[in-house]
């Protein structure tokens, strides 16, 4: 196939439709996979912000059936998929983690990800901001959830705080990587943290996890600010140099002819609905 750059969609999007996954997201997760082996001895994950479902489609098809509880959170309800119990919550709600919890029988999960991103609304700092929060929340959640040498997987976007961001994640984690898997645009500021081996502070109390005023331990603290200068994730690119190209476009060999496809998992509650549904009765102003 040839790159062209006309089209708009781009070859992931089509390859999720054909190999059945309900987003080209989850070829994120599975060339993460293939760089960190994620899934290697885990029974018990926790998909965060995982609406409609593709990162835990590929965690059900990749993990051992039957032998694995993957919860799945999203704010949307999320499509029944085999193997997963899915939750419709705010990962931002306390009760979220309790309930989590429950789910778990108290059992400690082995790996947390968290592919949040919320509705933009155009306002560049509140967006930012926003973003933040569900890291944060993500992140206190993992610290509650994770067993000690667990794993947390997570969606940010490479801003102007990113050193700070990766200073204080390897307090909690033996090794933090900052990863841009090959089917996440280039163009894009999207990144994903993978940081490994989880290590509990001793005294670490979750909650002081809050935004502005992030209370911790004066040791904490002293290690924080020796760290803020100089700390430098490491960055690689995963996925093979021979996969496709998330900035291209590719057209199709001569001859083969184009069939468009349906959505594998048609979206749940969409913002539009209403409106189309107005639209189709006539009553939409
Ligand atoms: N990983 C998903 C997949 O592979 O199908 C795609 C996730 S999509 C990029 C981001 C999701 O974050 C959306 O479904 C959105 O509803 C969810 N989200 C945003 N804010 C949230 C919140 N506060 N609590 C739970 N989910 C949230």
């Amino acid at each position: 196939m040839g790159k062209c750059s006309k089209d708009k969609r781009d070859l992931y999007y089509r390859k999720a439709k054909e190999q059945g996954w309900r987003a080209r997201s989850a070829f994120k997760l599975l060339q993460l996979d293939s760089e960190f082996h994620l899934f290697e001895g885990v029974s018990r994950v926790v998909d965060l912000c995982a609406a409609p479902g593709s990162w835990s489609q590929v965690l059900s098809r990749s993990l051992p059936e039957g032998s694995a509880t993957i919860v799945s959170v999203d704010l949307q309800p999320i499509a029944p998929l085999p193997g997963v119990i899915t939750l419709q919550a705010d990962i931002t709600h306390p009760s979220t983690l309790t309930n989590v919890l429950k789910l778990f029988g108290g059992e400690p999960a082995d790996i947390v990800c968290s592919d949040g991103a919320p509705d933009v609304t155009g306002l560049h700092d509140l967006d930012e901001y926003i973003q933040a929060q569900l890291l944060l929340s993500a992140l206190t959640l993992a610290t509650n959830l994770l067993r000690p040498g667990g794993k947390f997987v997570a969606k940010i976007f490479r801003g102007r705080d990113v050193d700070l961001l990766y200073s204080q994640l390897s307090l909690l984690f033996d090794k933090v990587t900052c990863a841009k898997p090959r089917s996440s645009r280039a163009s894009s500021l999207e990144a994903f943290i993978v940081c490994e081996g989880y290590k509990p502070r001793p005294g670490w109390l979750p909650e002081s996890l809050k935004v502005a005023e992030m209370k911790l331990p004066l040791d904490l603290e002293s290690t924080i600010a020796g760290r803020r200068e100089g700390a430098v994730a490491p960055f690689i690119a995963c996925g093979d140099l021979s996969d496709y190209d998330a900035d291209a476009t590719y057209q199709l060999e001569k001859g083969v002819q184009r069939i468009s496809l349906e959505p594998v998992q048609k979206p749940t509650a969409p913002p539009y609905k209403t409106a189309l549904e107005k639209k189709r009765n006539g009553t939409l102003r």
